[in-house]
């Protein structure tokens, strides 16, 4: 660090050369602990929810694992060179408050959460949790103009209905977000899509609205950069949401999870994905979906944090570029 970059006295992770990696307590990325959304300009923000899960419980188990695991990553991006630290002011704002016994509590509790967020102008980081938490979210950042959305997973998540006519779960939050025109189904690319599915129609809703699908076997035939320079065209200079299932991911690589599809990326093609949003308008992001319980070794939620850390770079860079 250079001594323009010490004097802005900017929140750093601990030193990892004075304290070992193993040792003191387990933030995001060891960052100091932020009290408040206007001490920071991106918020790392843990959302231990699985009241929207339909099958295997355990993401509320996700965010504290993801802190354990971030203590393995380093402060400079070996490829971009990025040191996002040195850039902005990043802290671990905690949990979001939940209610693990009543859903729609649960929903409202974090969707006020993260407008506090939104309205002290921080970009948020979530780690979650399942993906019905990007349902709340987007209600808090997506509000005032619909949203586009990079969506890295093995399922579409716009089902309808569940379990009767509750339209509340894990695969029905995009669906919900389009309705409430909280996103712009036009500027939603979907990456990753594979596995069984209930009904030929599952997809119908998606197509019928306009949102793009990259199942995974387009995807294999391009790569992840033809992918990526079309997602680019597709969400363009408007502001876009990045929603990060570690489903996504082969379950090789990314066992801890709830809902396995083999056939999946691999975490290196993840990572060139990511490297591909910058210069985008990120005005928020999250991984969710991470299962300690179903984990190896914490594989998954090193992956996750992984992920925590290439958005982080991205949106370091272009929050730094947009202050001028
Ligand atoms: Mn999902
Ligand atoms: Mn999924």
């Amino acid at each position: 660090m250079n001594e323009a970059v010490a004097a802005k006295n900017f929140p750093q992770p601990i030193d990892a050369a004075l304290v070992p990696r193993f040792a003191g307590l387990p933030t995001f990325m060891r960052l100091p602990v932020a009290l408040s959304p206007s001490d920071v300009d991106v918020a790392l923000v843990g959302v231990p929810f699985d009241g929207g899960t339909t099958n295997r419980a355990g993401t509320r188990h996700g965010p504290r694992e993801i802190r354990n695991q971030s203590s393995l990553l380093r402060r400079v991006h070996h490829v971009t060179g990025v040191a996002p630290y040195d850039l902005v002011r990043v802290g671990d704002l905690g949990d979001c408050p939940v209610n693990p016994i009543d859903l729609m509590d649960a929903l409202k509790k974090i969707e006020t959460f993260f407008a506090g967020i939104h309205a002290a102008g921080a970009t948020p980081i979530a780690a979650g949790g399942d993906h019905l938490m990007s349902l709340p979210i987007l209600r808090a950042l997506g509000k005032t103009r619909p949203l586009g959305m990079i969506h890295f997973d093995a399922h579409s998540d716009t089902n309808d209905r569940y379990f009767g006519d509750n339209p509340y779960t894990h695969g029905t939050p995009f669906r919900r977000a389009v309705e409430e025109n909280l996103l712009d189904p036009k500027r939603i690319v979907q990456i990753g899509i594979r596995g069984s599915i209930y009904d030929p129609s599952d997809y119908d809703f998606a197509r019928a609205n306009g949102i793009r699908i990259i199942f995974i076997e387009e995807f294999a035939r391009r790569g992840p950069d033809d992918v990526m320079g079309e997602a680019r065209e597709i969400v363009g200079s408007n502001p876009v949401y990045v929603s990060f299932d570690i489903d996504s991911i082969d379950p090789s690589m990314a066992p801890g999870t709830g809902t396995p599809e083999i056939g999946g990326l691999t975490t290196r093609e993840s990572q060139a994905m990511l490297r591909a949003l910058r210069g985008l308008d990120i005005v928020g992001a999250d991984v969710v979906e991470v299962s300690p319980p179903f984990d190896q070794g914490g594989m998954t939620a090193l992956a996750g944090a992984t992920v925590m850390f290439e958005l982080l770079c991205v949106i370091a860079e272009g929050r730094t570029k947009a202050a001028g």
